[in-house]
């Protein structure tokens, strides 16, 4: 069994795979493991995370993937979101006494950077979701509606809008809102908000991204199998209609009773050959699937700013700030020296950010921050970096799936995953894991010997069980 690719789809894959008792050869274009969601070393030495990344209570299956490698306790989970404005203004998101779906009534209702009015207008939005349990039916055509539309529909006001659905959904889905499918919106809100009082509960590593995936690479082995690194996948060559030879560099070549190509959608999309394109329509719309940019900076401060773990940003380009000297559980791994403190600010959507320049991203970047931090006000940067994304996840447009090929090809032997394959979630890590699990449920019913990987979602609770 081959595996191609490193991220999470082809580690969950992977894993998933070895333990059914599959001898599982996994090769890795990069030097290491976890794809996008990694960790890597700077020149200059510091240890960064390809921008930083956050887990949802919501996300079962990466949270069992964690489990099954042995990570589960490298991600710290908060119950507390803190917002701030530019104003000054702060406000925090966290569950209270009442069952779901009111478990967030008491937070929403005392949240300073929303009127009364907004706050009316976003609770009718949201009985729409719970009553229609996160599936309203004016959502569900092929070619979708924006989640801006919806929104739109339910007579949101702007600041509701923008203060609100904006701040959540940009962040969970990389995408501005009339660029994105209603279904995934909604479905951030029900999963997330309302079926279950732990849904919201935000997973942030505590290690570099690179050190969550130490067990992948033992699971694999430990039943026969290989984890190959800095080998790049070069050629598919086809015989019969099935793939008969994988090739590497230096005329490596490998063959296997199954493959599952767990590339990101344009690299795969330049590897396969055209037999196998044409025998797979699935996979004739992969240049229709579209990219969407995250900037990643990092900040390390000569003093602390501030003592938040994370802050999410409102009316700013900075979305969110993550204080990585309280996330990182062992600081020795970043070393600047006269650094204080590291903090990591996320832009998702960056679009405007991809035509600036590193000087002119820092620059607004410090001095969003100053404004929002009066501690940084006096703090003096000692170094900043900027990592920007262009292809960061697939772009999340109404009628997406349309596009998204299944696992399972019509190819004997070959099986996809990959965050953009159908999983019915957007690209997360979750999606990621879920595809991996899913490639993995068809290689074994394909070999007779079925079994299930996929977890099920949170179950609603409280009173939102009346509604599912
Ligand atoms: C900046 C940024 C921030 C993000 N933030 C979050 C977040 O906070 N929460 C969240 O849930 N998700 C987040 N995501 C999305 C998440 O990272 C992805 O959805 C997920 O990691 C995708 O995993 P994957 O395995 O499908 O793809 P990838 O991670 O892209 O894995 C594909 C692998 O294939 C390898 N490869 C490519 N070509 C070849 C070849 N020819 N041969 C061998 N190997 C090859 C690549 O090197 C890569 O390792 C973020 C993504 C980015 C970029």
């Amino acid at each position: 069994m081959i595996v191609i690719g490193g991220g999470l789809a082809g580690l969950a894959a992977g894993v998933a795979l070895a333990e059914s008792g599959w001898r599982v050869k996994l090769f890795e274009l990069r030097p290491y493991l976890g794809g996008r969601a990694t960790s890597y070393v700077l020149p200059s030495g510091e240890h960064v995370d390809n921008c930083q990344h956050v887990t949802l209570g919501c996300c079962t299956n990466l949270d069992d993937f964690y489990r099954r490698v042995g990570s589960a306790n490298k991600v710290k989970f908060f119950d507390r979101l803190f917002f701030l404005d530019p104003q000054g203004r702060s406000g925090a998101m966290q569950a209270g006494i009442l069952p779901a779906p009111f478990h967030m009534t008491g937070s929403f209702a005392a949240f300073a950077p929303l009127s009364l009015g907004d706050k009316l207008s976003i609770a009718r939005a949201m009985m729409r979701i719970l009553f229609t349990a996160g599936k309203p039916k004016e959502v569900n055509t092929p070619a979708g509606m924006s989640m801006l539309d919806w929104l739109k529909s339910q007579k949101q006001t702007p600041r509701a809008i923008e203060r609100f659905w904006r701040v959540v959904l940009v962040s969970a889905l990389d995408e501005e809102l009339d660029g994105t499918d209603a279904r995934f919106g909604i479905d951030v809100f029900w999963k997330a908000f309302l079926s279950n009082r732990t849904g919201y509960r935000m997973g942030v590593p505590a290690v570099p991204l690179a050190e969550l995936y130490d067990g992948c690479r033992v699971a694999i082995e430990q039943k026969g199998g290989e984890v190959t690194l800095r080998a790049p996948v070069r050629g598919v060559r086809v015989e019969k209609g099935t793939i008969a030879v994988l090739q590497f560099e230096n005329d490596r070549e490998e063959s296997a009773d199954a493959y599952v190509f767990a590339l990101p959608h344009t690299a795969l999309a330049n590897l396969l050959p055209p037999e196998i394109k044409s025998a797979n329509p699935a996979l004739a719309s992969l240049d229709k699937i579209k990219v969407s940019p995250i900037t990643g900076v990092h900040f390390w401060f000569d003093r602390p700013v501030t003592s938040e773990p994370f802050i999410t940003l409102l009316d700013t380009n900075v979305q969110w700030v993550f204080n990585k000297t309280a996330l990182y559980t062992d600081q020795s791994d970043a070393p600047v020296p006269g650094a204080q403190q590291y903090l990591q600010l996320v832009i998702s959507a960056s679009y405007e950010l991809l035509k600036k320049s590193r000087e002119e991203i820092i620059e607004l970047c410090l001095k969003e921050i100053r404004q929002a931090l009066p501690a940084a006000r006096e703090g003096q940067l000692v170094k900043a970096t900027v990592i920007k994304e262009a292809s960061a996840t697939f772009s999340p447009e109404p009628g997406v799936d349309r596009f998204r090929p299944a696992q399972a090809t019509n190819t004997p032997g070959l099986f996809l995953a990959g965050d953009w394959t159908a999983t019915g979630w957007p690209a997360t890590m979750e999606g990621a894991v879920r595809s991996g699990y899913l490639a993995a449920e068809a290689v074994l019913r394909s070999a007779g010997s079925p079994a299930k990987f996929l977890q099920p979602d949170l179950p609603p609770t409280g009173l939102s069980k009346l509604f599912s």
